[in-house]
């Protein structure tokens, strides 16, 4: 019976972010430990396809220690590093696994390294020495390095965004161990960089040229040899000499393999790159256009306050909007603001508030909106997602308020009220809040693609809102100051 250590550590950290990510952070969102992990079995998430493919393989055992995340935002504080590292590392010091499989994001920057991933897969090399299997998934986001590749035996980005297929990528990783176990394979991996950054609406792989990208990996996955070709889009709010769009190719022991598909992928794109140009609607074209089709919900994304890409989530400017323009038949899900939450806990339901709300966290995603509104529902905020994303995962707001916000012409809009800062990707999110999205003419996500996956059946017409934030489209509204140069899109050598 083969032992197979099972950990995880995952954050998306946008550098701009103000606030830093620390353990408390982790532990809102699900810090698990030991057996604890078990209950992520059956979900549609990486840690799920760990423990399911592990336990349907009668010569594999689980030996769990502790899987974390966090909301994206801003850099990990060593603290919260330390803590959540320790007792993987210390647990595969003490266990002597067989193997390691960890569930990791690839663009975790900390105060101590760029590189969170990198760091954290070079330690654990350092423990287990080079003949003991080491395989990761990854969120395709990553910032892929060399010393990530160098550390891991094999890393497995997700094919899809909105990610649905992290579930299917572990059981790829544990058919891969088992095979490494029985001295079947011997993987050998090929990373290949663009000097290239992305605004995170282009990156979705259900159209345009992110579909052909993957189309071209699904193609050199089919050749004899070949185990995996990875796609890194990139996370391009780390302001980092490593961010940018990379290609991790493994195949079976034949390294010039992998180098010459890491390289053709990486030719290929960067011979398209003109395509990734991002385009999105202002904010009132946007809201009229919703409010004249014939049928809802046409769904308005807040593509620059995403949290998913570690923004605040108090984003006004489509709130105001609708409440300027007039707009009926309204939901906006979500804005996190807890003083709001908390006002309304205190009024309770059915009563009138006047408070504001929103845009407290900075100055970068609107202003705070006077409001007078009813309160029409107060929860716990506690749902489980209806998929495709994390089917069966539970999630949590932070206490949670509807409020029926009144317009400047006497229209109501709907608001989901938050605690906590949410990506409001799954329908069960505004369900189980008592909103029913197919009720509704228009919804607002703070999303930038994940929501395709849950509300893109749902929707009459999506548009891309080009709001103020964090994750703004426009990558030249951002002053970086350490990426590596010259890059696309941002210097003009990079464009033709
Ligand atoms: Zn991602």
């Amino acid at each position: 019976m083969a032992r197979i250590a099972v950990g995880g550590f995952s954050h998306e950290t946008n550098t701009f972010a103000r606030k830093p990510t620390d353990f408390a952070e982790f532990a809102a969102e699900g810090i698990r430990s030991g057996a604890e992990i078990l209950a992520f079995r059956g979900t549609k998430t990486p840690a799920g396809g760990f423990v399911d493919a592990i336990e349907a393989n009668p010569g594999l055992e689980p030996v769990l220690l502790m899987t974390s995340n966090a909301i994206p935002g801003g850099v990990v504080t060593a603290d919260a590093v330390h803590r959540l590292t320790t007792p993987i590392l210390e647990g595969i010091e003490r266990e002597k696994p067989d193997a390691v499989v960890l569930v990791l994001h690839g663009a975790m920057v900390t105060e101590e390294s760029d590189d969170g991933e990198g760091t954290l897969l070079a330690q654990v090399r350092a423990i287990i020495g080079p003949d003991v299997p080491l395989l990761a998934t990854l969120d395709p986001h990553a910032n892929c390095t060399e010393l990530m590749v160098a550390s891991a035996d094999a890393l497995f980005p997700f094919d899809t965004y909105p990610h649905i297929d992290g579930y299917e990528r572990a059981f790829e990783v544990v058919a891969l161990l088992g095979r490494m176990l029985a001295g079947e394979a011997k993987p050998t991996a090929a990373l290949a960089r663009l000097p290239l950054i992305s605004a995170t609406v282009v990156e979705y792989t259900g159209a345009g040229l992110a579909k052909e990208i993957m189309e071209r990996a699904f193609a050199f996955e089919h050749e004899a040899g070949v185990i995996n070709v990875g796609v890194n889009w990139g996370f391009a709010y780390a302001d980092t000499p490593i961010t940018g769009m990379t290609f991790v190719v493994t195949t079976d022991n034949d390294p010039e393999r992998a180098r010459a598909i890491a390289d053709d992928m990486a030719a290929w794109t960067w011979e398209r790159r003109g395509r990734f140009v991002p385009s999105a609607m202002p904010v009132d074209e946007a809201i009229k256009a919703a409010m004249t089709e014939p049928l809802g919900p046409v769904v308005l994304a807040d593509v620059a306050d995403n949290p998913g890409g570690g923004t605040p989530c108090d984003g006004t400017a489509i709130l105001w909007g609708l409440l300027d323009l007039g707009a009926t038949d309204a939901a906006i899900g979500s804005i996190a603001d807890p003083e709001v939450v908390e006002i309304a806990f205190n009024a309770g339901i059915g009563k009138e508030i006047s408070c504001e709300l929103g845009g407290k966290t900075d100055d970068l995603h609107g202003y705070p909106i006077p409001i007078v509104a009813e309160v029409a529902n107060l929860t716990e905020g506690h749902f489980v997602y209806e998929g495709p994303m994390r089917t069966g995962h539970t999630g949590w707001l932070g206490r949670a308020a509807v409020l029926h916000v009144l317009g400047r012409h006497g229209n109501v809009v709907e608001v989901l009220v938050t605690e906590r800062r949410f990506q409001t990707f799954d329908a069960a999110v505004l369900r189980s809040q008592g909103i029913e999205p197919l009720d509704k003419k228009i919804v607002v996500v703070k999303s930038s693609v994940h929501f395709r996956g849950a509300f893109g059946p749902l929707a009459t017409r999506i548009i891309e809102v080009d709001t103020p934030g964090l994750l703004a489209i426009d990558l030249t509204r951002f002053d970086f100051k350490r990426l590596t140069r010259p890059i696309w899109p941002l210097d003009a050598e990079m464009r033709d």
